[in-house]
């Protein structure tokens, strides 16, 4: 045997001795890892080659909520609180057979974060076709035959300033001083009827403005032939006065 061939020979079996024993000592950690988490997976119910307990965080939601609210009218819709999302942490052990994943139980969830969720406040109040276009007023003047004539709105009386709503959804077609009704608005509504405000002390709209229901188009006053601070309110169905009163639901 020449010295190269023992050379060759040694270095053969030391690499043989140095796997065995890298062998070995994997084994035994395994075998020593297997162990625990055999154990735990028998006080769990869990059988299987061997068993991996993980922990993670994640983002979650919660379900939008939905609140029906009987004082807002049934086309409007109001975010009260917006989405926030949450954490939480998961704690899993998964079992693996051959290699295989064969169970999967969730062990912990602890909540780091607690999620917010969106709540949308809903109405479902009927929209009544017109409603009074101001709030408080006392009521000075009713509809109907007035000094031998006719009074065609009703008057109520509210401070100058007093703002002034659109009674229902339409069309501006007139802004602007107009005799007797001083500063006034008149609202052309789909349906052909109008409404009319007068006596105001300021206009928000235009000519061809188009406005909705509770939109405020301007402020009360006491312009015109008018004895006090008032808003004189009229609906006309086919060009004829009627009494507001009949048509509003507030
Ligand atoms: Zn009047």
């Amino acid at each position: 045997m020449s010295e190269d061939m023992k050379c060759s020979y040694k270095r053969k079996l030391y690499t043989l001795l140095a796997g065995i024993i890298f062998l070995l000592g994997v084994s035994i950690i395994l075998e020593k890892s297997n162990f625990n988490f055999i154990t735990l997976g028998k006080e769990l119910g869990i059988a299987g080659d061997s068993t991996q307990t993980y922990t993670y965080v994640r983002e979650y939601s919660t379900p939008t909520q939905y609140v029906y609210d009987d004082t807002m009218y049934e086309d409007e819709t109001m975010v009260y609180q917006s989405a926030q999302e949450g954490s939480k942490s998961i704690t899993v052990m998964s079992v693996y057979e051959d290699g295989e994943q064969i169970e999967e139980k969730v062990l912990d969830v602890e909540i780091i974060d607690e999620a917010k969720p969106e709540i949308i406040y809903i109405g479902t109040k009927e929209r009544p076709k017109y409603i009074i276009p101001v709030e408080d007023y006392i009521l000075t003047s009713n509809f109907g035959a007035r000094w031998g004539t006719n009074h065609n709105g009703v008057d109520l009386a509210v401070e100058t300033g007093t703002p002034v709503m659109a009674s229902a959804k339409g069309v501006v077609t007139q802004a602007g001083w107009n005799g007797g009704y001083g500063i006034c608005i008149y609202v052309e509504h789909e349906d052909g009827e109008e409404t009319r405000y007068a006596h105001l002390s300021e206009c928000l709209v235009e000519v061809g403005q188009e406005v909705n229901q509770e939109d405020v188009i301007g402020y009360s006053g006491n312009t015109g032939r008018s004895t006090g601070p008032h808003l004189h309110f009229e609906i006309r169905i086919a060009g004829q006065p009627v009494n507001p009163f009949d048509y509003v639901k507030n």
